[in-house]
């Protein structure tokens, strides 16, 4: 393959590192020397690719990597990562030696689960675990002293688990009204003092409430929205104490470009009519990509101009009326900045009436990822065609 082309069809996620690191500096700075990050880069560092995004975190100063499943985590060893990495979704006992033995920590908090995985766990081989507590996300987690008790006693009698954090996710950090936020946090605080030896970290805060709920630092907290430089909520916008830089764009090209006549009409369901004599330009993304139906209708920006998407979304292709003829080649941006135009994510997830967090999960794996460093590239990753 020619190294030079990393991907075969002109439509590429572009990856602002820098951005990334700023979005860590930032957050250090903010919370103080105290407390560690743990970078959150599950689902695939939200869209945006776990290595890379990992690698860059991990320079920036961050302590600890953060994955929903134990899948995530073996995929980041098998890239080379060695950084110490949490899973925080439930995992298997069955699968306790493979994350044992590959220094994957594990959240933990049913009694049932250790025995278990006690009887599966090699003599010689140490498993780290953050206790999780359900203090009123009502998801996963310990809910009372019974329940902490037993399992801090079934752990304590056994050299080969060692309790090395404790922790509890919030429901609402991202809301104005702190209600419920302070109900979780007394909760938390009660919780942990059940605890007959304080473990090493301690943690809640989401980028929400490592934001805005400097109470809530402990001793780490858990980046995963803020880092990719995305607000958690609209809501706390206008709260935030420091500017974020989002990280993702999208980009393609006209890949055809043609005049059609007043009455004419585009893409399945014939659903758009020309109104006049128009020029169409036929985009290389389309639903399997991610930019899912609903997107009909939707701005992008062609020579820093907002133009709409004309017609259904096909599976790998789309439509939109151009302001007039222009060349094959010309860079559309679906996600991003042309000059003085910007579409940003949030403005897609409300044309979709979701959350930020969604769309960039949504960004399909085939879309190449071009890794943007001090303004120039610094690696592309192509998961269709592997490492390019
Ligand atoms: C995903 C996740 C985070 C990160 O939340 P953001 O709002 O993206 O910062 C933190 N903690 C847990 C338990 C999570 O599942």
């Amino acid at each position: 393959m020619d190294s030079q082309w990393a991907y075969y069809r002109d439509t590429w996620a572009e990856i602002n590192l820098d951005h990334i690191s700023y979005n860590i500096e930032e957050m250090r700075r903010h919370i103080g020397d105290d407390v560690k990050v743990f970078a959150v880069v599950k689902a695939n560092a939200y869209g945006h690719g776990d290595e890379e995004v990992a690698r860059e975190a991990l320079n920036s100063g961050v302590s600890y990597l953060a994955v929903a499943f134990l899948d995530e985590a073996l995929a980041l060893r098998n890239k080379g990562i060695s950084a110490p990495i949490l899973v925080l979704g439930i995992s298997r006992p069955e699968d306790v030696r493979i994350a044992a033995e590959n220094q994957i920590s594990l959240t933990v908090f049913q009694q049932q689960w250790l025995r278990e995985a006690k009887e599966l766990l090699p003599s010689d081989v140490r498993l780290a675990i953050h206790v999780k507590l359900d203090t009123g996300m009502g998801r996963l987690g310990v809910r009372n002293r019974d329940e902490l008790k037993g399992l801090e006693t079934l752990i304590k009698k056994d050299p080969r688990f060692n309790i090395e954090g404790v922790y509890t996710h919030f429901a609402t950090a991202d809301e104005l009204d702190f209600t419920y936020f302070e109900r979780q946090m007394e909760r938390f605080k009660e919780m942990v003092s059940w605890f007959e030896a304080r473990p090493e970290f301690i943690h809640t805060g989401n980028s929400a409430a490592a934001l805005i709920h400097p109470e809530s630092h402990h001793n780490a907290v858990r980046m995963g929205i803020s880092m990719y430089g995305l607000t958690p909520s609209p809501e706390i916008e206008p709260v935030l104490p420091f500017r974020l830089k989002p990280a993702f764009s999208l980009h393609t090209k006209l890949v055809h470009v043609k005049k059609i006549s007043k009455g004419e009409r585009i893409s399945y369901g014939a659903t758009y009519e020309g109104a006049e004599d128009e020029w169409i330009g036929t985009l290389p993304i389309g639903y399997a990509d991610g930019w899912i139906r609903k997107l009909q209708g939707q701005e992008v920006l062609v020579e820093g101009q907002r133009v709409p998407i004309v017609g259904r979304i096909c599976m790998d292709q789309c439509m939109v009326r151009l302001p007039r003829e222009l060349p094959i080649g010309t860079v559309v941006t679906l996600i991003g900045r042309q000059g003085e135009s910007y579409i940003s994510v949030n403005e897609v997830a409300e044309k979709l009436q979701t959350i930020n967090y969604e769309i960039t999960c949504m960004a399909a794996a085939r879309i190449p990822r071009v890794y943007m460093k001090n303004g120039k590239v610094k690696r592309i990753i192509n998961s269709l065609l592997k490492q390019v």
